[in-house]
């Protein structure tokens, strides 16, 4: 079963989407990855959503990937006596560590590290940056500010502090908790939230300790300032839009996407591009033509993956909006322009022998127009490799350790496979075309390229190109 898609589909799964059968047809619409948001529902809940993905890759003999989201530091008010308050452009706001319920004069913000971190002039967003307030004066326990977007605040909404670096582990008790309760049920991806710092990263490696791929969503302006070490510390990242959109002016997200998607390519680490993508299929079985365009500039934009959040988790029409995404990505990737970007960005290799062989692997299957080219790994690492070539034909990854074959499900262009590692050069030849062939890429007689290491089974030695016929 071979999907017509390169760019990968991530769906957040919820309560419009988490009974299995709907998980099944998600699955069956194309999507590669599933996303458990522990910002909502309970670890049962999310236990179920395991389970169900689990049985559809049993059936199936598809690896399937499951992110799990960790909420990470958000910021939220307390509650206020009627629920919400209303407040006016010019008013003045406060904002302190008092547990009493808040009113159109104040409200608790139960963090004492923003306190300590703000400073005159700073200002706080409300709301998805719906209502902004500008701190007038400020102690270690509360601030004044004066309201410069006013409206309604209602209990317990998300705050954002944009431009200011907040003295924040970004991994809460609760993150720790789950991020336990994940790596128990096997979770291969674990994306981490309000990334700050390079040294975020640290703690989170220390903690996940190998059992999952680490995934940085970049939704933090200071992030941004250490791009590249951030990406060098994660196993992927993802353009966490809706908080970035909101501590940034949305003006500057549309080019921060491209440069990260480039970046991200150059260095070979997945990138996905998420939040608000078909949104207004939340309510409509269409969605808009703006919408549209947003997932095709993305794959134009080279990203490995596209994600769908409320529209699958808590939309009318999960179903349909992974139909849309689908057939979008597939029209893009047959419009002769997109080719022409995905070479125009073709990144040098790197001097190492995985590198090397993949762009030789790209370059020899376009010469011969093979069916596929074909990676033995352990890892992953050579496949992650060899779809940072974006190559025009799809890459099939083949490894003996199934959390690798999962991983992978999240990478441009890869279709990956649980299999047995070649014990020999004839071995190697005969699987690759066997696996080529019964999941559809190739037609007897067809050239496939195949990369792989010998001695045959030793991690991290891809050493080996050769041109077989199927
Ligand atoms: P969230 O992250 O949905 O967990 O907030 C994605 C984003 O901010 O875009
Ligand atoms: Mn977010």
């Amino acid at each position: 079963m071979r999907r017509n898609h390169l760019t990968k589909i991530v769906a957040t799964l919820g309560p419009a989407s988490s009974d299995p059968a709907t998980i099944r047809t998600l699955f069956e619409s194309g999507v590669d990855v599933f996303r458990l948001n522990f910002s909502h529902g309970s670890h049962d809940d999310h236990l179920a959503s395991v389970n169900a993905i689990r049985e559809i890759e049993r059936d199936t003999g598809r690896p399937i990937a499951i992110m799990m989201d960790l909420q990470g530091p958000k910021l939220r008010v307390g509650n206020f006596a009627a629920g919400e308050a209303t407040i006016e452009n010019g008013d003045t706001f406060r904002l302190d560590l008092d547990e009493e319920d808040g009113d159109a004069s104040r409200v608790s913000l139960p963090h004492r590290e923003i306190f300590e971190a703000l400073e005159v002039g700073n200002d706080l967003l409300v709301n998805d940056g719906r209502i902004r307030l500008r701190v007038k004066e400020c102690g270690p326990d509360f601030a004044l500010t004066e309201v410069v977007t006013g409206g309604v605040i209602s209990n317990h909404k998300g705050v954002n502090v944009p431009g200011v670096v907040l003295p924040l582990s970004p991994l809460t008790e609760k993150d720790r908790a789950d991020m336990r309760f994940g790596l128990d049920q096997g979770v291969d991806w674990c994306a981490l939230s309000f990334i700050q710092r390079p040294e975020d990263l640290a703690e989170a490696r220390r903690l996940v300790a190998g059992r999952a791929a680490i995934m940085t969503k970049l939704e933090k302006p200071a992030a941004i300032d250490r791009l590249d070490e951030i990406i060098e510390l994660s196993d992927a990242v993802m353009v966490a839009r809706g908080d970035l959109g909101v501590e940034l002016p949305p003006e500057e997200v549309p080019s921060l996407q491209k440069q990260i998607v480039r970046v991200c390519r150059q260095a070979g680490k997945p990138v996905v591009v998420a939040t608000q993508m078909l949104e207004s299929m939340v309510s409509a079985p269409q969605p808009t033509r703006a919408e549209a365009s947003d997932v095709a500039t993305a794959v134009f934009d080279g990203a490995d993956a596209v994600m769908l959040s409320a529209e699958s988790a808590v939309g009318k029409f999960p179903v349909e909006s992974v139909g849309m995404m689908s057939r979008i990505i597939e029209r893009v990737e047959q419009a002769p322009r997109w080719r022409g970007l995905m070479d125009a960005d073709q990144p040098e290799p790197e001097a190492t022998a995985a590198d090397a062989i993949s762009a030789a692997a790209h370059q020899v299957a376009h010469t011969l127009s093979a069916a596929a080219i074909v990676t033995y790994t352990t890892s992953g690492s050579t496949t992650f490799r060899a779809a940072r070539e974006r190559p025009a034909v799809p890459i099939i990854g083949l490894t003996p350790n199934q959390n690798t074959a999962r991983r992978l499900a999240i990478v441009w262009g890869v279709h990956s496979i649980f299999t047995s590692d070649a014990d020999s050069f004839e071995d190697m030849a005969e699987k690759a075309g066997r696996h080529a062939l019964a999941d559809g890429f190739a037609k007897a007689g067809d050239r496939i390229i195949i990369t792989a290491g010998v001695p045959f089974g030793t991690p991290g030695a891809t050493n080996l190109l050769r041109i077989a016929r199927v």
